[in-house]
């Protein structure tokens, strides 16, 4: 039987294409900056991206961390979403790791911030407050529905934090996804941004990797953040020429992914007991309402037992998350198996 799996597009393996990349990647010792490949696909994502600079970390995790570590000293504050990834999913690392504080403004439901909101968190300068340094966005924003943050509203962000002495970072895990959601190019996405992460290993489907871009004074003190946190690897060649494949080949297929979320969730929201949340892009969210017979536990192991995996998140709740392993035919296999546990 097929697996169909819905979990994540982090399950995604190198495709063909890469492997053979990385069976002949030239390599060198990255450390000393002489691996050809990786130093040829951070001036890829430079380019991409619009940015001066860019620099290989070993996953969108150290990535962010990494930055925050160049953008903050300890003590100094960040303003972030409630909902953000860096807030809920990376372990407090920016606290742990950095003693930087979070301090978290509501999300709302598109991923934004309210600018009146970051705008009262600024601390003033005051011996009893921690110094801001920094706003984080999220783009698109995962457990904000998948939603994309539209060029003209991070430029807002961006200028307001600019007018008041603090930089703007975006964890751009999924920015190639944003770019096509908004049929903008990626470059549009980061204009004016100071710093922003994208990982290869999403829906890219690289077996490892992420990329920061900036100018080169923030790429260089990334270097030296990147390092302390073990991230110096040597023939990271090996791995890189993914990376390369990734940007080139796999940012082009988006769009077919954001097609079959919405057909999945279209079919979904057509059966009694489900509620399905926006579609934006390739995550999607739904819940089982009380009507519904079966909890979520329950639906899972319904459909684990047809091959499809999604297990719940919440009691009732589920994330969906298609990538290029979910085919036509497999939209067509997860909605007749809903079909038949919840018709
Ligand atoms: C996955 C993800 C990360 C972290 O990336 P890893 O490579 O898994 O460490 C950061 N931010 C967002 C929004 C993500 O979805």
């Amino acid at each position: 039987m097929r697996t169909i799996d819905l979990r994540s597009d982090t399950v995604t393996l190198p495709t063909p294409e890469m492997r053979e990349a990385m069976a002949n990647a030239p390599v060198g010792d990255d450390v000393y900056g002489e691996d050809p490949t990786v130093n040829r696909l951070q001036r890829l994502a430079a380019e991409r991206l619009g940015k001066p600079a860019a620099i290989f970390v070993p996953s969108g995790t150290m990535g962010n961390l990494a930055s925050l570590l160049a953008h903050c000293g300890r003590g100094d504050e960040v303003i972030m979403g409630d909902k953000a990834h860096t807030f809920l999913y990376e372990q407090g690392g920016l606290a742990a790791l950095g003693g930087i504080m979070p301090h978290t403004i509501p999300n709302q439901s598109d991923g934004t911030l309210k600018l009146e909101d970051i705008e009262a968190a600024i601390r003033g300068d005051d011996p009893h407050f921690p110094r801001t340094r920094l706003v984080c966005l999220e783009n698109t924003h995962n457990a904000c529905n998948g939603a994309p943050l539209a060029p003209e509203y991070v430029s807002q962000v961006v200028a307001l934090a600019h007018s008041r002495g603090l930089k703007v970072h975006v964890d751009g895990a999924r920015i190639f996804n944003a770019a096509v959601a908004l049929d903008v190019d990626v470059k549009a996405l980061v204009g004016d941004v100071d710093s922003v992460t994208f990982c290869l290993s999403k829906g890219l489907s690289a077996p490892v990797g992420a990329m920061i871009c900036g100018d080169e004074a923030f790429i260089a003190e990334v270097h030296r953040t990147r390092k302390v946190l073990g991230g110096g690897m040597r023939q990271a060649g090996i791995i890189a020429a993914a990376g390369i494949v990734a940007i080139e080949k796999m940012t082009l297929r988006l769009k077919e992914d954001h097609v079959r979320a919405r057909r999945l969730a279209e079919g979904f929201g057509a059966l009694p007991g489900v509620g399905v949340g926006p579609v934006h892009t390739n995550i999607f969210y739904f819940s089982l309402t009380e009507e519904c017979p079966l909890d979520g536990a329950g639906l899972a192991t319904a459909l684990k037992a047809r091959g499809i995996l999604l297990p719940n998140r919440g009691p009732r709740t589920f994330r969906a998350v298609t990538h290029v392993w979910i085919t036509d035919d497999d939209v067509e296999t997860v909605l007749a198996a809903m079909g038949e546990i919840l018709g």
